[in-house]
């Protein structure tokens, strides 16, 4: 039998603990990647307190990982042993939908979430299907790339999916771990950016991350002074906002695009939908060659994430760190220390 060793959680509101699990045969299609550095999201917390009801206990988070490939089975094609890799939201999907067929895997109905009824990234290992495992520019940051392989093709696969132009006015609603890396892109892409924060203490970091213009996000008087100015409003935030002005910044054929867990249902008046022709949609994460194309893009643009690092052995103190809000503006667990998995894989 072969175990790999990590950290999970047995229950909700539960501190992870050291934990090991049997892995099974490798399949024919997959990989095992030795993971060097995972980051922690938003989406690992709500699963840890089991938010969305989709939870499977015991479970080891983490779905933002890096790492290099030790062992892949033999339908394996164009990765190789020791390549460097990153695995996001999903690990495998059916490969024959329409939507696997269109490189649309993330929204394959088969679709299997790294960390629902699989375990994810704070382990010394994780596996998932060779279509999965995106390979990593030789060019990008190791120690950072984590975050872009859930937060960053978030917020990037809309610029592509809605044909995002470089001469388009783009505003980002909430500037945390998703909304920095918006910023970032969105400024690289050529467009003309305004971030909406709700904390205009950290206007310069938040220049310094791309933004032409910053706006109070909770003051409706403010947001109205931008009415009419926007081409497509990227929605970070998972609270509500006043969506009723927000849409208001929209100029005619404009979309506004969630990609912000917000669970209370949005308000949206039909009369601020059809005049001006706008939208209103949403997306989950990206595909593979989305992904693959982020992370280029990532890398020639030398877009990065702005981490804290903390030991996986500390992996309770950065979900605390996380959960208060505190992080900025997003958290990668270094695995470098082997010692750090309390159990060792037998
Ligand atoms: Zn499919
Ligand atoms: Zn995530």
């Amino acid at each position: 039998m072969t175990y790999i060793s990590g950290w999970a959680a047995r229950g909700a509101r539960q501190k992870l603990e050291p934990y090991s699990y049997d892995t099974g045969p490798l399949g024919l299609e997959e990989v095992e990647v030795a993971v060097e550095y995972c980051g922690l999201c938003h989406s690992d917390l709500s699963i840890l307190n089991n938010e969305w009801g989709l939870t499977q206990y015991p479970v080891i988070p983490g779905h933002e990982a890096v790492g290099r490939i030790v062992a892949m089975g033999d339908q394996v094609k164009s990765l190789k042993i020791g390549q460097r890799v990153g695995i996001g939201w999903n690990v495998n999907s059916c490969m024959h939908c329409h939507e696997c067929l269109t490189g649309a895997h993330n929204l394959c109905s088969k679709a299997e979430p790294t960390i629902i009824g699989h375990h994810g990234g704070f382990a010394e290992r994780v596996r998932a299907h060779w279509i999965w495992a995106i390979p990593l520019p030789g060019t990008l940051e190791i120690s950072s790339a984590g975050p872009l392989l859930c937060g960053g093709i978030t917020v990037f696969a809309p610029l592509i999916a809605f044909g995002v132009k470089p001469t388009d006015r783009v505003g980002v609603v909430g500037i945390g771990g998703l909304g920095h890396l918006a910023l970032q892109f969105a400024h690289a892409w050529g467009c003309e950016v305004t971030a909406f924060s709700s904390n205009l203490a950290k206007a310069e970091e938040v220049r310094g991350f791309g933004a032409h213009r910053i706006v109070s996000s909770r003051n409706s008087a403010e947001i109205l002074k931008v009415a009419n100015s926007l081409d497509f409003l990227l929605v970070t935030v998972n609270t509500p906002l006043d969506w009723t002005s927000l849409l208001k910044t929209l100029r005619p054929n404009g979309r506004m695009h969630v990609v912000g867990a917000v669970l209370e249902p949005l308000a949206i008046p039909a009369f601020e939908l059809i005049m001006g022709q706008k939208t209103v949609s949403g997306s989950p994460t990206g595909g593979p060659a989305v992904m693959a194309t982020m992370l280029d893009f990532a890398a020639r643009h030398h877009i990065a994430p702005q981490v804290e690092h903390f030991p996986l052995n500390k992996i309770n103190d950065a979900i605390a760190h996380l959960a208060a809000g505190k992080a900025r503006y997003r958290v990668v667990l270094d695995h470098v220390d082997r010692t750090d998995f309390g159990v060792r894989s037998i």
